[in-house]
């Protein structure tokens, strides 16, 4: 009797141990990275035709988390190849994360916090190089985009250079479904507390880093972090070899202090890659427009995110709202679209229904000629202007 009881709890065991490696990770990611339930939106016939000739961007999606085949299409997520082209995206960002502290909020975390990312790496079933290393976590999820690039290369291409992005361009005039991708990071302790895991990196074709993400790190203090201080010594010397090598600078999540001292140290236009309007939604997520002027006036971009605490809300004409406050603030040509989807965040609709922010922008009466700037057309110019060569 008791053998066969041994047995049984030893089945069962074996049974939940198995379950949970095939089905927990596709579990998890559904249930962190859900939509809220809606009924189809409207869209106007105007805004139907001018969706159709938009060229659109986003600056930050972190799908590269997930264990997802992004050529497929999935019913749960919000981002994948199939759902990108029925929203008519030309442009997307994939952006690497690879800390997050228990217990993240927006007011104050820890350094020192466990991190929640080292136990999804493992229900996962990434390489074991990948449990300990920020830096290797970052490159496993760009070899998942370069995997894409070469076996799904009628519908995706990865965009390294200023000659890429003219080939895809060339490319979509005669492919609308043709989706170019671009890689960055989110929080640049993912260099593992090394300098020289920036241009490794940049080799492995990371063309965007953000400085922080949840927690201070080696860099400087996190918008949510216990500091709020500026840059150290080591992320000054970061700044410099970012500048050196091309990359993109993003100061999303990055503390009010940094985001200053960046402003002072880079000569080059800077990001935010996802992130709302203080004046629009008061909320621990968003820095001060005084900033945002600044981030403008030295030519940056401000990528307007999808969900509550950026917006203050998640729907369509919440996104609308922020993009029409952002235009009247920093103008047109300096706002752009950040989803985070992803992200761990709650959004509502996913990449196939951008249509819907098209129509609400035309409902708002935002002219059509500053739609397609921040739609996209001012993610491609920035690119133009700053991608690495
Ligand atoms: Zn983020």
């Amino acid at each position: 009797m008791k053998r066969f009881l041994l047995l049984t709890l030893s089945v069962t065991f074996t049974l939940i141990v198995i379950g949970t490696l095939i089905f927990g990770p596709s579990f998890v990611d559904n249930q962190i990275n859900q939509i809220s339930p809606h009924p189809p939106f409207e869209v106007s016939e105007k805004a139907q035709k001018l969706h159709k000739d938009l060229l659109i961007g986003d600056w930050h999606a972190d799908s590269t988390l997930w264990n997802r085949v992004l050529s497929n299409q999935y019913d749960y997520g919000h981002v994948d190849i199939p759902r990108l082209q029925k929203g008519n995206v030309a442009l997307q960002m994939f952006t690497s994360v690879s800390k997050s502290p228990r217990g993240q909020n927006y007011k104050s975390n820890e350094t020192s916090t466990n991190d929640n990312i080292t136990s999804l790496v493992i229900l996962q079933r990434w390489p074991i190089k990948t449990w300990s290393s920020l830096t290797e976590r970052v490159i496993y999820q760009a070899s998942k985009i370069h995997t894409l690039a070469k076996q799904d290369s009628q519908n995706f291409m990865l965009i390294l250079s200023q000659s890429d992005l003219t080939e895809f361009i060339k490319k979509r005039n005669f492919n609308s479904d043709l989706i170019g991708g671009l890689l960055g990071t989110e929080g640049s302790h993912a260099l593992d507390g090394d300098l020289k895991n920036i241009e490794r990196l940049f080799n492995e074709g990371f063309r965007m880093m953000s400085l922080q993400h949840f927690f201070d790190n080696k860099l400087g203090g996190s918008l949510h972090g216990t500091s709020g201080k500026g840059l150290t010594i080591f992320g000054q010397e970061a700044i410099k070899e970012m500048l050196r090598l091309g990359i993109m600078i993003d100061v999303s999540h990055s503390s009010e202090n940094v985001v200053q001292d960046v402003l002072d140290l880079s000569h080059e236009p800077i990001l935010v890659s996802h992130t709302g309007f203080y004046g629009h939604c008061p909320s621990a997520r968003n820095i001060s427009d005084s900033l945002m002027k600044e981030i403008a006036k030295k030519g940056g971009l401000v990528a307007i995110g999808f969900w509550k605490a950026a917006v203050c809300d998640n729907t369509p004409k919440s996104v609308a709202e922020a993009i029409q406050y952002g235009i009247e603030l920093i103008g047109a040509k300096h706002v752009a679209l950040g989803s985070d989807f992803d992200g761990a965040v709650l959004p509502g609709f996913d990449s196939s229904e951008l249509i819907a922010i098209t129509h609400e922008l035309l409902e708002a009466g935002v002219e059509e000629s500053d739609i397609r700037l921040v739609m996209g057309e001012n993610m491609l110019n920035y690119l133009k202007k700053n991608l690495a060569n």
